[in-house]
Parts: C-alpha cells; structure tokens; sequence
C-alpha cells in the first residue's frame, strides 16, 4: 500500500505555552477524528508529530490514523528551526519509501510547519538540504502562528507560506477545519493516483492570510516582542514553571487608577504561569529567553502554579526565578542558596519580589 506521510513540524518554544498549546493538542486531535471519517484519508493518511523548541523531537512516529493517538505536546525554550528541520528531513530518509524502478514508494510527503518565532538557531545548512534534496519532492506549508515568525526566511523554504492570525474569532478551529480539508483533498488526488503539489482548502479570510498580504500588516516584528517569557521553578517542589506575559498595546481599558497608570509605563501584562515538566529542559537550549525584559516592564505578579505560594516570581541573585510565600528566608532552588526575601509591595501593588540575600 502507498502512503500518504502527513507530518506536523510543531513549534512548542515558550511563547506558545498556554492557550495556544492546548488548543493545538485539541486540534490534531480534531484532525485525525475528521480524517478517520473519511474513507479516503483513512486508506493512505499516516500522520506524525515532530515538536521543537530549542532541540527536535519526534513525538509521534508515522502512524495510522486507527492506531494515531493524539498526543500531550512537550515545551522547551528556544526555537531551533535548523535543527527542526535536519530532523525532519532524517525522519522522512528513515519512515518514508521512496520510489524506485522497481517498486512505487509512499506518495508524496505533507509537512505542515508551525511556527510563531524567529529561529534562535543558525539555520543555513538545513535550509540548503531542504532546498537540495526535499524540497521537490515534499510538499511543505509553513504556518506563521500570529505572524510572529520569520517570513523571509519561510519563503525561501516553500512557496506556500500563510499567516495564522490567531485571535480571530473560533480561530483555530477554522485553522484546524482548513487543515483536515487540505489534507481530505490530498487523498483524495492520491487514491486517484495524481500525485501533485498539495492543492489546499480555500483559505479561511481573516484566519489565514497568504504572506504576501500580511507583510507590512503584521503588529509585531516577532515574538520577542509579543511575549516576554520566564522559567522558574518551585522553591517546595523543585519543579519548573513557565511565566508568560504578553504586550497589552495599549488594548486594555481600566477605569482603577493605579493600573491606569501602570499600563502606561510598563509594556506586558501577566497573561498565565503555567507548571511544565521536568522533561522541559530536554528540549530546550538554554533558559530565559525573557530575561531581556526588566521586571519593570511587567504587570502582574502570579502565584505559584505548583505550591500556590503567592510570589512566582521571585529573583535569586544567581538569576533564577522561583516562588517565595512573602517575606522571609527561603532558598534557592536553582543555586541552593538562602536568602532574605522581601515583596517589593510598595502599593504599586504587582512589583516582583527580589532577593536580597
Ligand atoms: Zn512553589
Ligand atoms: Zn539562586
């Protein structure tokens, strides 16, 4: 039988903790529940899940959709395009049959690459391989989450580049319909034997936008500037979490004074703290692609998403970041250090407490 390899190539870095990654998970598993109903797709649609953030990792091999389960997404830190990609291209050399004279191979290759950052890895050789060897015959479409990623480089991977803006309306349900349906019509041209260029569902307006249309419209230059995101780690439990703030551009309308005039001096509200695993650290190439944010920047102080403690944001002098009940000794979980603690709660209300140990 010739298959009909459908790879998700799926940014899972720091900006995309929360929400979004819920509702990706919720989303694959909506696709292979619609794919499953298709008798086409059901015959020739294998489906697997790379995840990256700093480092790639297959988190779903090729299988098919009857033994596909939906899986939990990991996270990391960083954004490890290059190496997403030189794992990708392995993946496809090892699990997919190429055609030789003698026998017909697996169709041709869907890559659907998600992405809502610029690469924090240097990505020339990868993009050369893709270009060398790949790029004829996989069908690649790059995926620009909120239009945070980087579109030039997107291009020169595949012609088909769109901007995902996901804070339209029932966004990524419509995003992930369109995803189904592109991939419905794919086995549909493969079961009839044409096995062409991918011809994707019509384009959702609003939600998808080809890149061309949305370069120059795009609010943020990337997603550095969107999020400003920090790892800290439970002083009780050891374990990480992961702080996320996200740029209120002036959106939120308040009539209480005090954060009236917090929004006006400081640029990123707290938007969720969110515990992660352990295994968040095999993924990633490197911690804190926040910290060029100062903490007077932000507005919000979370709670500890382990333990509860009221402070999770915390500063040791060492840098890291964790969670203190109030004030008073605590110790580091990071450096192992103790020190003195105190909420710099100066009735600004929300500023975060730093060690003074
Ligand atoms: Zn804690
Ligand atoms: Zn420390």
């Amino acid at each position: 039988m010739r298959r009909l390899p459908i790879f998700f190539l799926v940014d899972v870095s720091e900006s995309m903790v929360g929400d979004n990654l819920y509702k990706l998970e919720e989303g694959i598993a909506a696709v292979v529940s619609t794919l499953r109903k298709d008798p086409y797709a059901l015959e020739t649609a294998f489906l697997s899940v790379i995840a990256f953030a700093g480092k790639a990792r297959t988190v779903i091999q090729l299988t098919e959709l009857f033994a596909f389960h939906p899986p939990e997404l990991p996270v990391g830190g960083g954004t490890a395009l290059g190496a997403a990609l030189s794992h990708l291209m392995d993946e496809i050399d090892r699990t997919v049959v190429s055609t030789t004279p003698d026998r017909k191979g697996d169709w041709r290759p869907v890559v659907f690459l998600l992405t809502d950052g610029h690469p924090t890895d240097s990505v020339g050789a990868a993009v050369d391989r893709w270009n060398s060897a790949y790029r004829t015959r996989v069908n690649l479409i790059a995926v620009s989450i909120g239009g945070g990623a980087d579109h030039a480089l997107l291009k020169r991977l595949t012609d088909d580049v769109v901007v995902f803006n996901d804070t339209a309306p029932d966004a990524f349900s419509r995003f992930i319909a369109w995803i189904s349906q592109s991939i419905q019509s794919q086995s549909r041209s493969v079961s009839a034997g044409q096995d062409r260029k991918v011809t994707l569902a019509k384009a959702e307006p609003g939600v998808l936008v080809p890149v061309e249309s949305a370069d120059g419209a795009t609010p943020f230059a990337g997603v550095d500037d969107r999020y400003a995101v920090f790892v800290g780690k439970c002083a009780k439990k050891k374990l990480p979490y992961v702080v996320k703030y996200e740029r209120h551009m002036g959106r939120i309308e308040t009539t209480d004074p005090v954060l009236s005039e917090l929004l006006e001096t400081r640029r990123y509200t707290l938007d969720t703290a969110m515990p992660v695993k352990t295994s968040y650290f095999d993924l990633s190439e490197g911690i804190g692609s926040g910290h060029a944010v100062s903490s007077e920047d932000l507005i919000g102080q979370p709670n500890c998403p382990h333990c509860g403690a009221r402070f999770a944001m915390a500063v040791c002098r060492c840098g890291g970041i964790h969670c203190v009940e109030g004030d008073g000794e605590e110790t580091c979980p990071w450096c192992g250090k103790t020190g003195m603690y105190q909420a710099a709660d100066d009735g600004e209300g929300f500023d975060i407490g730093r060690g003074r140990g």
